[in-house]
């Protein structure tokens, strides 16, 4: 057992170690990422279920690492948010993708992410309300996605922000639905505009009847509450030709587009506006 698992340790131990290392670099790096511009920001197109036209663009943050090359938010977002370096990320994706979407000339949406973090920061309308002012945004055009675990702590001024940036105009949908803690009672807790049906429940979708199951389920709760609902990680025409039929309102994916920079796009948002 000693001797056959030694090696199979010894490479695991190593792997453990490099990702413990990648780790700590990610924690003493992520800090410093704005200022050294190592952030950018891409955008995914959300597309009507039906037309397939585009309604909006979803904003995402991308860190480009001097020595580790190009890290995902899934893995730097965390770090952020545990080392506080997600307010002033969280601020630099906010005002890059409303400088964005103002210069387009199609009137599309822009979906940016907001973590809980951000939220429960006292200033959070204020900033969102200054960036708006600044970039000259209609807020109609702004959407913040915030996910269930910002209901779970200080509700009540995560409620009292998301409000104020409501009554601006803004607005708000809730991401990665279904799979948080307590989906239903999140819903209740405040009026969103949008529902985004997680990934994981989309791509089981065609194989596995309780996710086909979730997926019309999340869909009519959603319409019956008189929300839009969009389908997220839709990589098929299977997945397409299912969400039609559930009358799912709007759909984002890889099918319809990959997260680019957003010169990719340049077809969709129209010619720009001189800098
Ligand atoms: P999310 O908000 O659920 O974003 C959707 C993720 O799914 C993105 O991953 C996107 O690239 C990926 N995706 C979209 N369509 C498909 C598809 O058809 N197939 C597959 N396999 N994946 C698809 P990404 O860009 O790596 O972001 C991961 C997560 O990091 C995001 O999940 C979000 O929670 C977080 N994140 C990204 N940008 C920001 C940001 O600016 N602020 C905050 N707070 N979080 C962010
Ligand atoms: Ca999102
Ligand atoms: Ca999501
Ligand atoms: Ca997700």
């Amino acid at each position: 057992r000693v001797k056959r698992g030694g090696c199979g340790y010894a490479l695991f131990e190593s792997e453990m170690q490099r990702e413990q290392h990648r780790r700590r670099i990610m924690q003493r790096d992520v800090g410093l990422a704005v200022d050294k511009g190592e952030l950018s920001v891409v955008f995914q197109p959300q597309v009507d279920a039906r037309t397939v036209a585009v309604g909006g663009f979803e904003a995402l943050l991308r860190w480009k690492h001097p020595e580790h090359g190009s890290i995902s938010p899934a893995d730097f977002i965390p770090a952020a948010e545990t080392s506080g370096a997600i307010i002033p990320m969280g601020a630099f994706v906010l005002r890059e993708a409303c400088r964005e979407a103002a210069r387009w000339t199609a009137q599309l949406r822009v979906a940016v992410n907001v973590s809980a973090a951000q939220i429960v920061q006292a200033d959070f309308a204020q900033l969102v309300k200054d960036v708006l002012s600044e970039t000259g945004l209609a807020p109609e055009r702004l959407e913040v996605e915030v996910t269930e675990s910002l209901f779970i702590q200080d509700s009540a001024t995560a409620k009292m922000t998301l409000q104020e940036i409501k009554d601006l105009g803004v607005s708000v949908a809730i991401d990665d639905f279904g799979t948080g803690y307590s989906s239903l009672s999140t819903l209740r807790a405040f009026p969103f505009d949008r529902i985004k049906v997680d990934r994981s429940f989309v791509s089981d979708m065609i194989n596995n009847s309780d996710a086909a199951a979730i997926v019309n389920s999340v869909i009519g709760l959603g319409r019956a509450m008189g929300l839009r609902v969009v389908a997220e990680g839709v990589e098929s025409d299977e997945q397409v030709a299912m969400l039609r039929l559930l009358r799912c309102h709007e759909i984002q994916g890889y099918l319809f587009g990959k997260p680019m920079p957003i010169g990719a796009y340049a077809h969709l948002t129209g010619p720009k506006h001189p800098r």
